[in-house]
């Protein structure tokens, strides 16, 4: 059975009831449905515990994709820690604190995609901080006035939001992939694009924050040259 992924449809569930369908032979956990994000698109799959009934806690470091079912996701136990039993009702409880600081640089890094429209070739997203690289023909990037141009979006207090189309839906509305930074994939089926306000719009799998008003003060700490073409431009959450 594929894991219900309850982060898809509302990224401030902190902790839901689940059942322990399997723990594979690496020690990788198995529920029916969490709130654990795994690993992607460059942020880290979540940290937290799963509460057994008995008041016991299982220490989970990171969650992934199952790599040898996709649809499944592994909450990956830190070590000595004791084994669920298959059928078992437990807890999964998020840390919450650093999947937040994730969901707001997360949020302003789309922000900073707006703010540098250029081709994104990589990017990372770290607790309170992450990265984009561009494709950037010419240098000239000053720390300040992106970091003003960043703080700009920001107060604007727009809404973010998320819908799902269809392949079918996205070739009936062309203009829709014309007002996209980042060209969606095709042939899932399926596509979730996150909108923030009428800011941005792109394809997205991640969490967000439901306001950019709740990113607060953020500021591009670091551009560095990579190659020819390529930049690195850092932020940090104030
Ligand atoms: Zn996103």
């Amino acid at each position: 059975m594929p894991t219900e992924l309850l982060f898809r449809q509302d990224a401030y569930l902190r902790e839901t009831a689940a059942t322990v369908e399997a723990v594979n032979e690496r020690g990788g956990i198995i529920l029916d449905r969490t709130v654990f994000y795994a690993t992607g698109g460059g942020q880290p799959g979540d940290a937290g515990t799963l509460r057994r009934s008995d008041g016991s806690a299982i220490a989970i470091g990171t969650a992934v994709y199952d790599p040898g079912d996709k649809s499944r996701i592994l909450h990956v136990p830190l070590e000595g820690q004791t084994a669920p039993q298959p059928g078992e009702t437990v807890t999964a409880v998020l840390d919450w604190e650093r999947r937040l600081k994730r969901m707001k640089v997360h949020t302003a890094l789309h922000l900073l995609s707006v703010v540098l429209p250029y081709p994104v070739t990589g990017g990372a997203i770290g607790d309170g901080d992450g990265r984009l690289d561009f494709d950037i023909p010419e240098g000239g990037l000053d720390k300040v006035e992106l970091t003003e141009k960043l703080n700009a979006l920001v107060a604007r207090n727009a809404e973010v939001s998320c819908r799902w189309i269809s392949d079918e839906e996205l070739d009936a509305n062309p203009g829709l992939v014309k007002t996209m930074s980042v060209k969606p994939p095709r042939g899932s089926g399926r596509i979730r694009l996150v909108a923030i306000g009428d800011i941005d719009l792109q394809p997205c799998g991640g969490t967000h924050v439901a306001n950019t008003a709740e990113i607060g003060l953020v500021a591009v700490t670091d551009i560095e040259k990579k190659g020819k073409q390529n930049r690195r431009v850092r932020i940090a959450l104030a």
